[in-house]
């Protein structure tokens, strides 16, 4: 690309332009976002669609209202978890039957790790990545006790990740695409080398689902799991989904061996015996609104396609990061991710002695990215509702908080619980 290019590409008419053309555009008139927001935290809590709000209403109307407990049956309740499962699969490069919706992603993560353990009895190590997404670290030291403190957990930065991995090792746990930096993990290369070693490979896609181009099969993933209230659009606190290749399921176990898991939950019998399949990876009753409102959130993302997303994407944060480099330079920003927009998924973080602040005031500004300790503003790209000219106007509006300094008013100094 010539400067020339580049320079007229940060033009605001010339992205207005861009906008106009991108044929992602209408799905923005999907979303309920208010005009005067610019949404940059997809990423952490995707925005309400239409059809989950529509959906949403029949479901406690007319199915919860009136079908009440024939909903099970009547409304699709019952299949929900590998109905839902198996469309998620589809974004994530899993086949029809190794996908299933249910529990938290810390929960799910749990239940792959021991089930991942559980096919590789003789070893005794896992390993993980420093600065790892907390729950995943705390899940994994809960494991080791609920196990008797038989594992060794062994947690390395980046780099010594490769080193790390040997002939003890059961399981390699990683996150696909880092919540703050937004790096990439070479899915592929990094599944080869736990094999290579015999270990297996859980892959967290919380960040990943609905915003990377991902291919779980392709790379021979073993296990993953991930977030459904993300850029799978969700709703708060949706469930999330649990993914096992096909080739374990036969022998694969897990400890939260629930009635959902097994194979004729309404035979109540008195002994367990696991389904069939991905399904013994449930536990418990699925919570079907909250399914419900993810359904509708996992539809209307497979009716966009997914390279193109991906692509946009990274041309979003890029762009982000050019005008930030022009307008904001000499204010103590300091990139915390890859400075090849290729190598991150669609998130992008800077790093601010007074990020916090910052963040409060460009919140106050309309312009809603977040905060990750200790000083980290992250910033989210979903390319079904942004716009090129949102991160243009974002950018600006960074600048003049800035240039004013106007995060130094003490307002935006006050702690939330969540930031
Ligand atoms: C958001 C996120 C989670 C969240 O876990 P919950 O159990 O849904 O709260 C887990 N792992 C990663 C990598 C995340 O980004």
């Amino acid at each position: 690309m010539t400067a020339s290019v580049q320079n007229s590409s940060l033009n605001r008419d010339m992205l207005s332009r861009m906008d106009a053309n991108d044929p992602l555009a209408p799905f923005r008139e999907r979303f309920v976002i208010p005009e005067s927001l610019i949404y940059m935290n997809g990423n952490s809590l995707g925005p309400l669609t239409i059809s989950a709000r529509d959906r949403m209403a029949t479901a406690v109307a007319d199915e919860w209202g009136s079908q009440l407990i024939r909903g099970w049956n009547k409304a699709g309740w019952y299949d929900i978890p590998w109905r839902l499962g198996d469309k998620i699969g589809r974004l994530i490069g899993a086949e029809a039957g190794e996908t299933v919706v249910c529990d938290s992603t810390s929960v799910n993560l749990f239940k792959a790790v021991a089930a991942a353990c559980g096919l590789r009895p003789e070893r005794k190590k896992i390993v993980s990545e420093v600065g790892n997404f907390p729950t995943d670290l705390y899940v994994l030291d809960g494991f080791k006790r609920f196990a008797g403190d038989a594992f060794n957990v062994d947690i390395r930065p980046r780099e010594e990740i490769a080193d790390a991995i040997d002939a003890q090792t059961a399981v390699v746990v990683l996150t696909h695409v880092h919540y703050v930096s937004g790096e990439i993990f070479p899915m592929g290369e990094i599944s080869r080398l736990a094999h290579d070693a015999g270990a297996l490979i859980v892959w967290d896609l919380s960040h990943s689902a609905g915003a990377v181009v991902t291919d779980l099969n392709g790379s021979k993933a073993d296990f993953a799991v991930g977030c459904g209230y993300k850029h799978l659009n969700g709703g708060p606190g949706a469930p999330a989904f649990i993914f096992a290749a096909k080739r374990h399921h036969a022998a694969m176990s897990q400890p939260l061996s629930g009635w959902f898991g097994h194979a004729d939950p309404f035979r109540f019998t008195d002994d367990f015996e696991p389904a069939d399949g991905v399904r013994r990876l449930l536990c418990g009753t699925t919570g079907v609104l909250s399914a419900t409102a993810l359904e509708a959130g996992v539809d209307l993302m497979l009716e966009a396609d997914l390279h193109a997303m991906s692509e946009k994407a990274v041309a979003l944060s890029d762009l982000f990061q050019r005008r930030a480099a022009e307008s904001c330079g000499g204010h103590g920003l300091e990139l915390r991710s890859p400075d090849d927009a290729r190598q991150r998924g669609a998130n992008l973080s800077y790093g601010h002695k007074s990020g916090y602040a910052i963040m409060q005031n460009l919140i106050a500004r309309g312009v809603i990215g977040d905060f990750r300790a200790p000083d980290n503003m992250r910033f989210g790209f979903s390319p079904l509702f942004m716009r090129y000219t949102d991160v243009f106007d974002a950018v600006e509006i960074l600048r003049d908080i800035l240039e004013s300094r106007s995060y130094e008013d003490s307002e935006f100094s006050k702690k939330h619980s969540v930031t």
